[in-house]
């Protein structure tokens, strides 16, 4: 079969005007309507046959698009047994839990799979209510999806208003302040977030911030989920941002690089004690394609590739070369730099001068992202597996969209 748009950016352009969103086209004409067809590596391939260097991607491409182990894991899946019947065992799932297990801080044992990011989000929400946590609190920037349990939690008023009522009993704390944590946390809370906020802005805590959350909510004995569905599996140079501190939560959030970049999937990973709920009746929390033999492929693969190809020590290496490289340029209306491993924040004066760079980057074939809770800043999330050609060619786009943008405002 063939796709008929395929290789046409007007007809692409049409079929999401008519079909997906008038508001996603209008953006994509804003951006000189790009159409991707294919991607290898650190390497997103056009229509016309252009090359881009993806430095975005969401944080999803640890292992870089089209990774060939995480591919011929799930090919291989895809010809065997693609969907499980849920009736019977299936092995593959068995093996991504406990490839998880070896990797996440000691304690964390227990995997629920799920289908995105947002969805682990809601499993850890349940899972606590489950322990009679109904009280929720999350960070102010902090983001954790937009599915309506999740998108309690994530204090962003542009994307809440509209569905209001959300769930009750929330409280969004100022991040990085353990102070302001401790003067609501009780008994019955779950406290929700990021070792670094993503979405946020890549906003890095001060020292000891994790150990006092985690010190505050033993006290009160109150869940301590951490959501690293975007700075987990590698992607701050180290396996977790837990590690940064030793921290163990009760639940720990894995999504984006579990995918490997090939197949969705997400996980939220619990102590025993924490997930005594979900282990008694497994029926409790369910969804039909979770833990599809597939997408355990994709995550036991990533996990493995990550681990063999010693990934997560290339990201902390390549992360200090590109934040030295992109700090050394020191454009004008670029406001700071700052970042961990591969997850590196480019905070400009304001959202227009962000837009443009976004821009002058495309336009030199690099792709980045915003941030979806801070516009004003640009976020880089490249895969580990970049090359010195590849950190010229970013380093020099930057250089020169610098130039340019500081000629428009
Ligand atoms: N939590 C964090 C920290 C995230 O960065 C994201 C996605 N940006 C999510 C949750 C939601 O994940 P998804 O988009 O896969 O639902």
């Amino acid at each position: 079969m063939t796709i008929q748009a395929e290789g046409s950016a007007t007809a692409v352009l049409d079929l999401y005007r008519r079909h997906l969103s008038r508001g996603r086209a209008r953006l994509a004409e804003m951006t000189g309507g790009q159409v991707e067809l294919s991607s290898h590596g650190a390497h997103v391939f056009g229509a016309d046959g252009r090359r881009f260097l993806d430095c975005g991607g969401y944080g999803v491409f640890l292992l870089g698009h089209t990774h060939p182990a995480v591919v011929e894991a799930v090919v291989a899946q895809v010809r065997t047994h693609p969907m499980a019947t849920r009736l019977l065992l299936e092995p593959v799932a068995g093996e991504a839990a406990a490839a998880l297990a070896a990797v996440t801080p000691p304690g964390l044992n227990r995997t629920h799979f799920v289908n995105s990011g947002s969805e682990a989000t809601e499993a850890a929400i349940k899972l606590a209510r489950a322990h009679g946590k109904t009280r929720l609190i999350s960070a102010v920037d902090g983001y954790h999806g937009k599915t309506t349990g999740a998108l309690a939690l994530t204090a962003k008023e542009l994307y809440q208003a509209p569905f209001r009522p959300l769930l009750p009993e929330v409280t969004h704390v100022p991040y990085g302040d353990a102070a302001a944590l401790a003067g609501v946390v009780g008994p019955d809370a779950c406290v929700v977030l990021e070792p670094i906020q993503g979405e946020g802005g890549v906003n890095i805590p001060p020292d000891g911030y994790l150990t006092d959350v985690q010190r505050i909510c033993r006290a009160q004995g109150a869940f301590f989920v951490l959501d690293e569905i975007q700075t987990g599996l590698g992607r701050l140079g180290r396996w977790w941002g837990a590690d940064r501190e030793a921290v163990t939560p009760d639940i720990l959030l894995v999504g984006k690089g579990l995918s490997g970049g090939v197949v969705p999937v997400a996980a939220m990973v619990a102590t025993d004690a924490a997930y005594a709920p979900f282990d008694r009746d497994p029926f409790l929390h369910t969804s039909t394609f979770a833990a599809s033999p597939i997408a355990m492929a994709a995550a036991l693969a990533a996990v493995r590739t990550i681990a063999a190809e010693n990934l997560v020590d290339r990201a902390a290496v390549l992360g200090q070369t590109l934040l030295d490289g992109l700090r050394s340029i020191a454009p004008a209306l670029v406001t700071g730099i700052r970042g961990a491993g591969l997850l590196i924040g480019l905070e400009t004066r304001d959202e227009h001068v962000a837009g443009a760079y976004m821009l002058e980057l495309l336009d030199r074939g690099v792709l980045v992202n915003h941030s979806l809770n801070a516009h004003k800043v640009i976020r880089l999330t490249p895969p580990a597996i970049l090359t010195d050609t590849d950190v010229t060619w970013l380093l020099t786009a930057f250089a020169d969209a610098s130039a340019a943008v500081k000629g428009l405002f």
